[in-house]
Parts: structure tokens; C-alpha cells; sequence
């Protein structure tokens, strides 16, 4: 991996208010990576890619990246930054929509990483619990959205988007299969392990 490039590609998106993973948020997952270093990673929202760039720095030797990005112009971006970074032999991006090519998609993977639509978070996370392998991880970025999901606040625009993060919050939390902790770092991480 290109670290000039990845830096680079950091400012480029900042620059441009593309909603990248935060610092810390970063900081606390790669650690999660550095343990388990996965074989295959699911993301859903690549964005610019730049999370995916990061996260392949933990890959297992050979080990891939899927993402999944549906905005065009993100997409075309995605590809370049791919390239500049050095990483394309290790990341696959899936161009659309996640709720039509999650339903396609039969791999397992060791981690999955929500960062998409908050209004569907929960149908993320069927598909998630059903390609996730038997000791796998799944991550939910933007979880307390700004503090909204959390507050009793009801009225705003953003409702159909608590809502969801709400019922995703209650299903990984009386899931009986998962161990989940709700961290405050960033924009809120839920961070569910497959208990075995
Ligand atoms: N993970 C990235 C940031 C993702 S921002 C990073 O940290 O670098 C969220 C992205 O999800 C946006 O680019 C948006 O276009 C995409 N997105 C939102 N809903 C989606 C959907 N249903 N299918 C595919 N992409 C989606
Ligand atoms: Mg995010």
C-alpha cells in the first residue's frame, strides 16, 4: 500500500465532505483487524474507498475486500484511488446498490463493515448474519448519528434513518449469537461478535 497516495486520498475526500471513516473510529477498528487479520472483509458503502485502502493493510496473505458503492461519480473515483494506493489486486468493487447485490452475494466473510444507508441498517444486518462466518465481526459505523439515535427527540427529518439504527441497536442487543458493545468513539460503532 501507498501511504503518500492514502494520504493524499484522505485530504482529497476531507476536502471534498465525502463522509470518511473518523481517526479514531479507524484507530479502533484496525486494532480489531490486527488481531484477527480477516481473509475476507465485506464493506457496504466504499465511498471514495478509502476505508477499504485502510482496512486491506490487515488483510491475511492473499486475503480480498469486497465493497459495495452505487454513486457513480464516487465509484469512478474508488477505481482511481484503488490504483494510486496500490491495493486493486486486493479490493473488488461491486457498482449499485446494496439491497439488490448483497441478495447475489454467497461468500463468508470474517468481517463485515455497515457504512451505508442508516434507514438500512437492519436489512444489512440479516444479510450480514447470513454470510458472516462462525467467529466473524460485524461493525456498524454512524450507529448514534450525531447523538439523534440516542435522545428522545422525535420530529426531525433524519426519523426514518433513528428509526432504523434504533431496531438495528435492539437486534444486535437480544441477538442470543452475538456479543455486542456500543462504543461512543466517532460518530457511534456498534462492534457485534458471532459468539461459538
Ligand atoms: N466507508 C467509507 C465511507 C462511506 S460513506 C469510508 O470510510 O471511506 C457512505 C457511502 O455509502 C456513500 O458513498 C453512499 O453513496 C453509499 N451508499 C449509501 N447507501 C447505499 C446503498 N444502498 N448501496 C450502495 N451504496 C450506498
Ligand atoms: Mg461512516
Amino acid at each position: 500500500m501507498n501511504k503518500v497516495e492514502l494520504e493524499k486520498i484522505k485530504q482529497t475526500a476531507l476536502e471534498n465532505h465525502i463522509p470518511i471513516i473518523m481517526d479514531n473510529t479507524l484507530e479502533l477498528i484496525a486494532k480489531i483487524l490486527k488481531e484477527k487479520r480477516p481473509n475476507r472483509i465485506l464493506e457496504i458503502g466504499a465511498a471514495v474507498g478509502y476505508s477499504a485502502i485502510c482496512f486491506s493493510e490487515y488483510l491475511s496473505n492473499g486475503g480480498i475486500i469486497e465493497t459495495i458503492e452505487r454513486d457513480e461519480e464516487r465509484i469512478a473515483e474508488a477505481k482511481q484511488n484503488f490504483i494510486k494506493a496500490e491495493v486493486s489486486d486486493k479490493i473488488i468493487l461491486h457498482e449499485g446498490d446494496a439491497v439488490q447485490i448483497l441478495p447475489t452475494l454467497n461468500n463468508k466473510y470474517d468481517i463485515v463493515f455497515i457504512d451505508a444507508a442508516k434507514g438500512k441498517y437492519p436489512f444489512f444486518l440479516s444479510e450480514a448474519l447470513r454470510m458472516i462466518n462462525n467467529d466473524g465481526i460485524i461493525i456498524a459505523d454512524n450507529i448514534l448519528y450525531k447523538g439523534y439515535v440516542m435522545s428522545d427527540y422525535n420530529k426531525h427529518k433524519q426519523r426514518t434513518a433513528v428509526r432504523n439504527l434504533r431496531e438495528y441497536i435492539k437486534e444486535i442487543t437480544e441477538n442470543p449469537n452475538l456479543d455486542t458493545e456500543i462504543l461512543e468513539v466517532g460518530d457511534g460503532l456498534a462492534i457485534s461478535r458471532l459468539k461459538n
